[in-house]
């Protein structure tokens, strides 16, 4: 009987330790430097977060999503998931603990596809935690459907040449390397025909012409760009894992950022419930607390059923990824558990910032910062749509239909049957009468 819920003791103090050390040190980052986060460090910066990634290290929790070879704990999806719970609650404390999106799952696809020179040359400074990463893979006219795109390589001699568009580029402007996903070979379909490259940002013709803001970013402050690569030569140590490999690589890389998503979203839901008891029982209008009242009471309770469905569902497709160690294995759960993800931050911060009144629209509190995540998590790494098609695929692989004309189910049908089944004791029965 190998089920179990529990948390081992050793684990769980680290854990303690992470959620005092994030709330009590990481968390005023956030307040004091909002959305540096992945910008290079300056020299005050750098005297406050070395400290505390270092404090992180002896800890042994720095980038726990990889191996001891790669240098990280090897601890797996499971207690990275329970460790991202408390991540997730800030945005700087991913970066504290070297385990942030899109370096994560950058980092996932050097590890498992690139050379020894690639790992030496873009590996190690990412997981030291030196520089940023960017994945340069939807372009303007097209992010759902990657068969749509239409950036390539050409073959220049020993070199490749590449030219396009790429947009929504996130942290473009900030990081050292971008992995571009092109058509290599146009003549064949595109899950054969695209390949994925490491090219260095600073490479000429690597033009960023601008940078989309969301909510929670300012005008020209933006982080995701619209890039042209325009004729940036590189040479082909640059492929990463082998031309043609480019939809194999997506498919590893987006299943590891989604269901690290899905870890820290339960951190971020879990804030918004935390607030809005708090409110609920701090909070008198019409001759009770809020918390009272029967309509809060439902907003409560169906916040804390919804988050907790939604934990154990992403601690259940973790626990699958490590015992299988394959995406693919994997895919129905974490294209569900994306599908899933919005609905429930969106609900949860929706309603905390309902029981504020005016204060919860205000930004003296993250609701509105929460909702917009909400709608971000619904697109970012495909949109919900698309994994819904990616679920009801998985799901009726286990199912065939019946050439008969009423289904099997059909209660007529199946009442005949179990009566022949159990004739003989049908005739007994009428007999004793
Ligand atoms: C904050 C943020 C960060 C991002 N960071 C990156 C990044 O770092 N690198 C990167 O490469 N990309 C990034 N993206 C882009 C993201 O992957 C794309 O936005 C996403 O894949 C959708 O592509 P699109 O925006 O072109 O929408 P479209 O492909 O135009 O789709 C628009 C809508 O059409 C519907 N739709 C599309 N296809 C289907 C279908 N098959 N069935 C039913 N309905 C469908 C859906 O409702 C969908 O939302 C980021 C996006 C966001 C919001």
């Amino acid at each position: 009987m190998a089920w179990d819920f529990e948390t081992d003791p050793e684990f769980q103090e680290l854990l303690d330790w992470a959620d005092a050390f994030v709330r009590d040190e990481v968390e005023p980052l956030d307040l004091i430097w909002p959305h540096l986060q992945y910008t290079a460090l300056d020299e005050t910066r750098r005297r406050v977060v070395d400290p505390l990634k270092e404090q992180v290290r002896r800890k042994g929790l720095w980038a726990t999503h990889l191996g001891p070879e790669l240098g990280g704990q090897g601890f797996g999806q499971l207690k990275l998931a329970l460790l991202n719970e408390i991540l997730g609650r800030s945005q700087w404390a991913p970066i504290i603990f070297g385990c942030q999106a899109p370096d994560t799952g950058n980092a996932e696809i050097i590890a498992h596809y690139g050379t020894p020179e690639q790992k030496e040359q873009y590996l190690r400074p990412l997981l030291n935690g030196e520089v940023f990463s960017c994945y340069s893979m939807t372009e303007p006219q097209g992010g759902a459907d990657p068969t749509q795109f239409t950036t390539s390589a050409v073959r220049d001699g020993d070199d490749w040449v590449i030219n396009g568009y790429k947009f929504f580029s996130s942290n473009a402007s900030t990081s050292t390397f971008l992995i571009v996903m092109v058509v290599t070979n146009p003549d064949v379909s595109p899950y054969q025909g695209m390949s994925m490259f490491l090219v260095p940002t600073d490479t000429p013709g690597v033009n960023i012409i601008r940078n989309s803001a969301i909510y929670g970013e300012s005008d020209g402050h933006g982080s995701h760009a619209l890039i042209h690569y325009d004729n940036v030569r590189v040479p082909n140590s640059a492929v990463l894992g082998g031309e043609g490999q480019a939809f194999v690589i997506a498919q590893t890389r987006l299943g590891g950022g989604r269901i690290h998503h899905a870890m820290r979203t339960i951190g971020l839901s879990q804030k918004a419930l935390d607030m809005m008891c708090e409110r609920a029982l701090s909070r008198h209008t019409a001759g009770s607390l809020l918390a009272d009242k029967q309509a809060v009471q439902g907003f409560i309770a169906d916040s804390w059923a919804q988050l907790q469905q939604f934990r154990l569902f992403v601690l259940h497709t973790a626990w699958k990824i490590d015992k299988y160690n394959d995406y693919k294995k994997v895919r129905k759960d974490i294209a569900a558990v994306k599908v899933v993800m919005p609905t429930v931050l969106h609900d949860i911060a929706w309603r905390a910032m309902q029981v504020h009144g005016a204060l919860g629209v205000t930004n003296e509190v993250p609701f509105l910062g929460m909702v917009a995540g909400a709608a971000v998590m619904g697109l970012a790494d495909g949109p919900t749509e698309v994994h819904k098609v990616t679920v009801a695929k998985q799901v009726l692989r286990d199912y065939t239909g019946t050439d008969e004309l009423w289904p099997t189910e059909w209660l007529p049908g199946k009442r005949e049957a179990a009566q022949a089944k159990y004739a003989e004791y049908l005739e007994l029965e009428v007999g004793n009468l």
